[in-house]
């Protein structure tokens, strides 16, 4: 398939792809498969072991041995054949033969009517397949007796192999890798893991009234705060970052930075410069520059975005190439669209799987206004009432340039394409922030 066909051939597989008023999963279908990994991205990079948090699996890690690798004990008491507990009076008695310790072995076989003393973790004693806990015993000298009913058979023993097998994969390829996941792969021995190379992600914030922090702030100028939040959430996705800076709303300039991107990385995500008004030079360049389709998307925050394919080159399809989401310009807009299109796109790229996020159900705590035939996304706080209900209430004012609403937030409430006003005590859909951002 010519790369410049791409998105096109993507989007006639579509039903009910209308750039104008796309509905937000449609989007997303669409960013899927356009940043779909290709076979040339899948370089394996072998990093120590704790180098590996945050980095997307290669490979299957499969176990090379069993954990644990013998039946053990899980309790502190006293290993004894179960076999006798079915049919045995109201008490057991045994004789206590020896002690077994994590790491340090009973060396004899246990036989019936024997016990032997047992550390949790030690490995079970050979003819012994059942723990009783020492606080359900009483001991008199070498003698212990306790209640037959206190135990079943095969109580208080870890199976060998029962945490992980041998043979079979420990974790899958394209996880990204967690805190259990490093103590998983220590527990199997492993002092490095294949990882995938980093995808790396170009950004800059385009528009004329925009200052970098440290400059003066001249009369209706703003700082770029979305370099900031973008760099926030770029990190969090482990990704390298190449921040390009404010780019001005000029033609020659613009063009320059998409090119110099497109050489540089991966994907590029810009903010600004796609609204209505400011749209019609950028996407006179981008056609000079690739495949690029301007969306209407029907939601809010976040209308207008742009996304496909762009080249460094002189011409379309020479030279290296990027995947580009141009973002609106509006702070909270940028943010919502990253989660909802950007984020997904840079996972597929990096061959991340099983990264879809939650989404809960809370009770909304006020009425809130909306409109049917978009997605609404409002800035949620998600709490627990005294009654034990999961509820959400919103940030106060919602306007896309209201940064602080996000910033108060800790979920975004979703209300769906189809709904109109919800009334308070109505449940509505939330996605928690947390492990997104
Ligand atoms: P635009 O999409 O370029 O028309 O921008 C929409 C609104 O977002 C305007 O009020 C811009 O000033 C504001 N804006 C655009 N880019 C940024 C930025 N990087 N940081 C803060 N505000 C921005
Ligand atoms: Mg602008």
């Amino acid at each position: 398939m010519s790369a410049l066909t791409q998105l096109d051939q993507i989007v006639s597989c579509l039903s009910g792809y209308d750039p104008d008023a796309l509905r937000v999963s449609k989007a997303i279908e669409v960013i899927e498969a356009l940043c779909a990994p290709r076979e040339i991205d899948w370089a394996v990079e072998r990093v120590p072991v704790r180098a590996a948090l945050g980095r997307v699996l290669a490979k299957d890690l499969v176990s090379p041995i069993n954990v644990p690798s013998h039946d053990n004990a899980a309790m502190d008491g006293y290993a004894f054949d179960g076999g006798c507990i079915a049919g045995a009076g109201e008490t057991l008695s045994f004789t206590v033969k020896g002690e077994a310790f994590a790491g340090r072995q009973f060396n004899g076989h246990c036989e019936p009517g024997h016990c032997v003393r047992v550390m949790t973790g030690a490995v079970m004693p050979s003819g012994c397949d059942t723990v009783i806990p020492q606080e359900f015993t009483e001991r008199d000298g070498q003698t212990i007796r306790f209640l037959s009913k206190a135990v079943r058979r095969g109580d208080n023993r870890r199976l060998m192999g029962e945490d992980l097998t041998q043979g079979k994969p420990a974790l899958s390829a394209g996880r990204i890798i967690r805190p259990a996941d490093l103590g998983l792969a220590a527990s199997l021995g492993f002092s490095e893991l294949g990882v995938r190379r980093r995808v790396r992600v170009a950004f800059f914030s385009t528009g004329d009234e925009l200052r970098s922090v440290g400059e003066a702030l001249d009369p209706g100028c703003v700082y770029d705060s979305n370099r900031y939040t973008l760099f926030g959430m770029l990190a969090r996705l482990g990704v390298d970052v190449v921040d390009m800076g404010v780019v001005p709303d000029q033609p020659e300039l613009l063009e320059a930075a998409f090119r110099q991107a497109a050489s540089s990385a991966d994907a590029i995500v810009t903010s600004g410069g796609v609204s209505v008004g400011e749209a019609d030079f950028i996407k006179t360049m981008m056609a000079k520059l690739g495949d690029v389709t301007f969306w209407r998307i029907a939601m809010r925050p976040g209308r207008p975005m742009a996304f496909g394919r762009i080249w460094s080159g002189a011409r379309v399809g020479e030279g290296d190439s990027a995947v580009l989401f141009g973002l609106p310009g509006n702070p909270v807009a940028v943010m919502v669209t990253f989660y909802l299109f950007v984020r997904p796109g840079l996972l597929s790229m990096m061959g991340a799987k099983g990264e879809g996020g939650v989404v809960m159900q809370a009770v909304s705590d006020e009425e809130i206004p909306k409109r049917a035939g978009r997605t609404e996304y409002r800035r949620g706080v998600l709490f627990v009432d005294a009654k034990g209900e999961t509820r959400v209430r919103t940030t106060g004012g919602q306007g896309s340039g209201i940064l602080r609403s996000m910033s108060d937030a800790n979920c975004l409430v979703m209300l769906d394409h189809d709904a109109s006003l919800v009334a308070k005590g109505d449940r509505v859909s939330v996605i928690p922030f947390d492990g997104l951002v």
